[in-house]
């Protein structure tokens, strides 16, 4: 069996219509008036082929095929909302691919032995509230009521209210928390957001983990002074510490750490920031991630050395702080040997790859077995009007879930799989 790809894109060039920022990206923030147009066309996508829908009370969107089997779903999906000025493939790429994959079945009438469950996550994005996967965190358990009256956005308006007033039954947070006996499996097909499928000239990846992260602050105070009448010698300068500091993390990063892991300094604040002044604080943010959590306490250890010795070095005050962590996730061996399978009995041209970002699919790990696809993103570019993926690997990828669900959930090949 195979996706329909032209039907997929017609989804594609509807969906991308609904934004806030035309001819600059995909602007549709969930519970914007962009993300209602987008949940009406979706929705009515699901009654055409009488899927049993329920919006919980984020606004996650679970859309059941297969109601009458009293089994556990195999749910695929991913979410619907974007940045600002993002781009058309991040989330929507695997929401469309279920939805064609349940048309395919349904059209092929194809005996199924579990439920397939289309989920589209809400908020994945932070865009709103600067937290990343609210809908799945909320679906999971992980953030109740609580969370969602505490977390708010930049006018102070908490989400909470945000979502009662896009008319969602937010009450019910606590009730709508997904049980594990629900579900037997759950895969996300989604872009890369990477490079490395196009180097490796590869049309999909099998993600076989999702790297954890740690993110530091680093808090450099000196003594802010002229720049043409302070002697070098007499000098506490955070500025210099901080560049010694981040070129040595660049260093160990990419020399003495695991292959796998990655060091980001993207932020910096200086003050008072002025061209003729030796600055008198200096913060900088450290982001470190790796699928092996020895990677990043690598990187933490190293910093924190470094940190002690520049500071005594150049007599500066220094402050570590442990400001975010999430832990790297080992997705299921049964779930990416499916899918590996599956990939080499068609031919597809694949790699084993790990994810450096978060998804949602992390997420549901505690619940249940869960794998992830990945199709290229051209260049690696996302977040970005530029963000591109390729028609032919958007069916490749399709393809392959929609061979993976056959082998997980066809009748005909029913293999008795135990949940988990
Ligand atoms: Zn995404």
């Amino acid at each position: 069996m195979n996706i329909n790809l032209k039907r997929m894109l017609n989804d594609f060039s509807t969906i991308v219509s609904f934004t806030r920022t035309p001819n600059n990206g995909c602007t549709r923030f969930s519970y914007s008036y962009e993300d209602r147009q987008t949940r009406e066309y979706l929705i009515s996508q699901m009654k055409d082929l009488d899927l049993s829908i329920k919006v919980d009370a984020v606004g996650n969107i679970r859309a059941k095929y297969g109601m009458e089997i009293k089994k556990t779903s195999i749910m695929i999906g991913s979410h619907i909302d974007t940045v600002e000025n993002g781009g058309k493939y991040d989330g929507l790429s695997g929401v469309l691919v279920a939805l064609e994959i349940i048309r395919v079945l349904k059209e092929e009438q194809v005996a199924i032995s579990h439920p397939i469950e289309l989920i589209i996550f809400a908020e994945e994005e932070g865009s709103n509230f600067g937290v990343t996967m609210l809908g799945s965190k909320v679906l999971t358990g992980k953030y109740g009521t609580a969370d969602l009256k505490r977390i708010k956005n930049g006018e102070g308006v908490s989400a909470y209210d945000i979502a009662k007033s896009f008319g969602l039954s937010v009450d019910h947070v606590e009730k709508d928390v997904l049980e594990n006996e629900e579900v037997d499996a759950m895969i996300e097909l989604h872009i890369e957001q990477g490079a490395v499928l196009e180097t490796q000239n590869k049309s999909v990846g099998i993600v076989q983990a999702i790297a954890g992260m740690k993110t530091f602050k680093i808090n450099l105070e000196g003594d802010s002074n002229h720049a043409g009448t302070t002697p070098m010698d007499l000098r506490q300068d955070p500025m210099a510490g901080a560049a010694t500091i981040i070129s040595h993390i660049r260093q160990v990063a990419k020399t003495q750490a695991l292959p796998t892991t990655v060091a980001t300094v993207g932020k910096i604040i200086c003050q008072p920031n002025m061209p003729n002044v030796i600055p008198q604080r200096v913060e900088f943010f450290v982001d470190v991630r790796d699928v092996d959590s020895e990677g990043i306490d690598l990187i933490a250890n190293a910093l924190t050395e470094k940190v002690n010795a520049v500071t005594t070095e150049d007599n500066l005050q220094g402050k570590i702080e442990l400001i975010g962590e999430s832990n790297p996730v080992k997705l299921s061996s049964r779930i990416t040997h499916a899918i590996e399978e599956t990939a080499s009995e068609y031919g597809y041209n694949y790699m084993r790859m790990n994810s450096g970002a978060v998804h949602d699919a992390a997420m549901m790990t505690d619940l249940t077995d869960v794998g992830m696809i990945f199709i290229p993103s051209m260049e690696g570019k996302s977040h970005s009007p530029d963000e591109y993926t390729r028609q032919e690997d958007i069916k490749s990828g399709g393809d392959l879930l929609l061979q993976v669900i056959e082998k997980l959930a066809v009748k005909t090949k029913e293999t008795n799989q135990t949940s988990r």
